[in-house]
């Protein structure tokens, strides 16, 4: 990372994220069964590999993790620690609720989510957030497990095909009219159209924009006026040909980005979950 990057960014949010990282999993912590031809067609009518092909987690890792993330967070917000540790004692403690929440959460089911927020008058969006840490560490075994076994290519969906969740980064390639976007949860890219909204069904060129910030022509934040979202987007040619991009580092590096967008008014669609689950009503 330049010195040019990071002065973009408050230290404490890189140094966060680079201790939130160091939480990890062993791979045999989650389970995946053989991808079997009818997996992947099903996989292939548009259903994400988490809802047609679930893991197995191993429950007691979940909230071993869930606790390491809760220690991090206290620690550089300790001004939340009370939040958190409300919600941490809010969870179920006996073996059956425990193994059927880890479930729900996998689900991503928002239904769970919402009733045991409001059963326990818990903080919603940090509930949110402390789950989607927690879950980070499983899904990128999930996602890597099974990324040899994905046409990616063929999919080109608005959603991710590991996990269902929303894209909140895009890269363009170098490639003349290649676009690839990438979910923070389970760190899957894949390949999408250039043009069209990766939120809502637009395609028509005139609703889209982007705007850059003068000190880095490197990043575009695209904007959709059908539906307000916004979406990062590394444009690779204007970067070093040598350098290694990293998109997970490129979403934390330009948060600045994502306040810019939303003081003129866009939407950060990544915080509605799953997206798969938006198809699904639509
Ligand atoms: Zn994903
Ligand atoms: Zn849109």
């Amino acid at each position: 990372m330049s010195e040019m990057d990071v002065q973009f960014v408050e230290p404490h949010l890189l140094d966060l994220y680079r201790e939130l990282r160091t939480v990890t999993v062993p791979p045999e912590k989650l389970q995946t069964g053989p991808v079997v031809p009818e997996i992947l067609e099903t996989w292939q009518s548009g259903i994400p590999m988490l809802y047609c092909h679930p893991p197995q987690i191993d429950v007691e890792s979940f909230f071993e993790v869930l606790e390491e993330i809760s220690r991090i967070l206290k620690q550089y917000h300790p001004d939340r620690s009370e939040d958190v540790n409300r919600i941490l004692a809010a969870l179920p403690a006996e073996a059956e609720a425990r193994s059927k929440s880890v479930a729900e959460v996998l689900r991503r089911d928002g239904e769970w989510l919402s009733n045991f927020v409001s059963e326990k008058d818990l903080p919603e969006e940090m509930v949110g957030f402390m789950i989607s840490l927690t879950l980070r560490p499983f899904l990128r075994h999930f996602s890597a497990q099974l990324r040899e076994s994905l046409d990616l290519e063929s999919w080109r969906k608005r959603f991710c095909p590991v996990c269902g969740g929303h894209a909140n980064f895009s890269r363009l390639s170098r490639e003349i009219g290649a676009r690839t976007l990438y979910c923070s949860l389970c760190e899957t890219e894949w390949p999408f159209a250039r043009i069209g909204c990766a939120f809502c069904n637009e395609s028509d060129q005139k609703q889209f924009r982007f705007f850059t910030v003068d000190e880095a022509q490197r990043y575009r934040v695209y904007v959709c006026e059908t539906c307000k979202g916004y979406i990062k987007t590394i444009d690779e040619g204007k970067t070093p040909i040598d350098e290694k991009i990293e998109l997970f580092w490129e979403d934390v590096k330009t948060v600045h980005l994502d306040l810019l967008a939303m003081q003129e008014g866009y939407e950060n669609k990544i915080a509605e979950i799953p997206a798969y689950g938006d198809e699904v009503k639509n």
